[in-house]
């Protein structure tokens, strides 16, 4: 699609992108719907896995090439840049193609968009400042520790925020000098083909990225691989630990992102407003379709009753609605399956002694009837070793519980299989660090919830993954540390000598 067409209310061609072409690829053809009304957007033809060969040679060969493997870190970093702008220039039209693709709210994919731009901008920085490193050495040896491209990496990501996803795994990848094979989510491959359409233009050597939508058997293929070096996943645990499997028994590095079902935390003395806004938008922005999101709540038993109060009646005034609006705060859910899905959870909470105080169905109106919609959910009598408490809903649906002491507390926020993300809310900032000490999870938030940098690192524990993603070491994770020994003398060496005069 040429840059003149590239606005709202065009959607990319049923094209996959391999080796800087973009052809109809040989897999399932796929539908897309605009989950606010169930209308077409387009059909994608997915990758097969005979797509995947070509895309392994079109990498393999821009490795090889000069153009690519000869430049210094800062002309990589020029790509990077560029791509950036280019992302920024195309900013309207990725928000409103990622929401008219995730059913999420404008305002929030434009969001995502401008932090993707700024992720590629944040590694062109890293990549023109990451030194490396002289060793100390002794006698005449010279000794290096130097960090070079893994090849071609190999990148698998959800439908939950495809534009972050994909620049988190593609900016450090082709920072550190690495071709990269994305492979995006068939429920939500239409960001991730235009970005191939954005950075086709500005020119980087064809076949460093190939996008690839496809399902588990393009993305097994993927990971089985023996020329992939790297596979790094945003997803769902029970795939992440497949992965995790196949890349043992290869011996390859993985880093996965996985779920989570995290606890947020309000202290005695937090202060309330401040609290209820964060919970609000910790469990119901993005529809709850967020790994982060805060999806157990404890709340200290001395403020239970009031906090429940003001937290339902403020579930209540949100605004339900269409992703376009303004107004709108909880938009449809991706997918009529993955909707389905959440409503089970929630008849399972019911059966398992949960009490619905707010939510729990679908908005009623002829606004929500064709689109995936389902309102923000509140549950209460449940135990933290509920199984809807232990799972990860990945919907609307939060679940209060009560405590009554830290050390209670602390050992049921860590009773859970996740260890992703905890929110704390209190005034007591030294005391908050400490309580977020004893939690096991990747980050802690405190009087904030959701917040992100490209500079922290991010990652789970536990079942939440393993690595991290951002950060310098974001951008190591894709290069492989090599020594150098140079010896300086010239002599031979001394068991040479000594075998000599023999
Ligand atoms: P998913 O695990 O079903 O799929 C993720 C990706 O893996 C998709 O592209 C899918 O096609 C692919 N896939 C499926 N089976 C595969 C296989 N056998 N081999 C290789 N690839 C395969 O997850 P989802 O439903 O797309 O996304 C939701 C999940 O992602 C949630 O669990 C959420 O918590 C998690 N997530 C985690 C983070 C994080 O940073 N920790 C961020 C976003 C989403």
């Amino acid at each position: 699609m040429s840059a003149e067409l590239r606005a709202p209310g065009v959607f990319p061609g049923d094209a996959i992108y391999i080796g800087g072409h973009f052809r109809k690829g040989g897999g399932e053809a796929v539908e897309s719907l605009f989950p606010a009304d169930g209308t077409l957007n387009t059909i994608v033809h997915c990758a097969s896995q005979e797509d995947v060969t070509d895309a392994l040679k079109a990498a393999r060969a821009a490795l090889a090439d000069p153009a690519w493997c000869d430049l210094l870190p800062h002309r990589r970093a020029a790509w990077l840049s560029r791509i950036a702008d280019a992302i920024d220039k195309n900013k309207e039209y990725l928000a409103w193609l990622q929401s008219r693709d995730t059913g999420k709210t404008l305002r929030e994919t434009t969001i995502l968009v401008g932090s993707a731009a700024d992720t590629m901008r944040y590694y062109a920085a890293v990549a023109e400042t990451a030194e490396e490193a002289i060793t100390p050495s002794r006698g005449p040896y010279l000794t290096l520790s130097r960090f070079e491209p893994i090849g071609i990496i190999g990148a698998i990501t959800p439908w939950n925020s495809p534009i972050a996803s994909d620049v988190q795994k593609l900016a450090p990848a082709l920072a550190a000098g690495n071709a990269v094979i994305l492979k995006p989510s068939p429920w939500s491959p239409l960001t991730s083909l235009a970005l191939a359409q954005i950075i086709d233009e500005t020119g980087l050597p064809k076949g460093l990225v190939s996008v690839l939508p496809g399902g588990a058997e393009v993305g097994s293929r993927l990971v089985e691989d023996p020329e992939i070096g790297r596979i790094v996943f945003t997803g769902g645990t029970t795939v992440g630990r497949k992965i995790a499997e196949v890349a043992g028994k290869r011996l390859v590095p993985v880093s996965l992102e996985l779920g989570g079902k995290s606890p947020t935390i309000i202290r005695p003395d937090a202060d309330l407003d401040l609290a209820l806004a964060g919970v609000l938008f910790g469990i119901f922005s993005s529809s709850g379709q967020s790994c982060i999101a805060g999806s157990r709540l404890f709340v200290h038993r001395s403020l239970y009753e009031t906090f429940r109060e003001r937290l339902v009646a403020a579930t209540g005034k949100l605004v339900v609605g269409h992703p376009f609006s303004e107004r709108t705060q909880v938009a449809p859910m991706v997918h009529v399956d993955h909707r389905a899905a959440v409503e089970r959870w929630v008849a399972r909470a019911k059966e398992e002694g949960g009490k619905v105080l707010i939510g729990g169905a679908r908005p009623e109106g002829a606004d929500y009837d064709d689109g995936y919609y389902y309102l923000p959910t509140i549950i209460e009598s449940l135990t933290n070793e509920a199984v809807c408490c232990r799972e990860e809903i990945f919907g609307p649906v939060l679940i209060l519980l009560p405590y009554d002491d830290d050390e209670t507390l602390i050992a049921q926020a860590n009773d859970n299989r996740y260890g992703l993300a905890c929110g704390i809310w209190s005034k007591d900032i030294i005391g908050a660090l400490a309580l977020g000490r004893r939690i096991t999870a990747g980050t802690v938030w405190i009087n904030t919830y959701k917040q992100f940098s490209a500079s922290t690192p991010f990652g789970g524990e536990k079942d939440s993954g393993i690595g991290r993603e951002k950060g310098l070491e974001g951008m190591r994770a894709y290069m492989v540390q090599k020594s150098y020994y140079i010896d300086t003398s010239q002599a031979p060496h001394p068991w040479a000598r000594s075998h000599e005069t023999d």
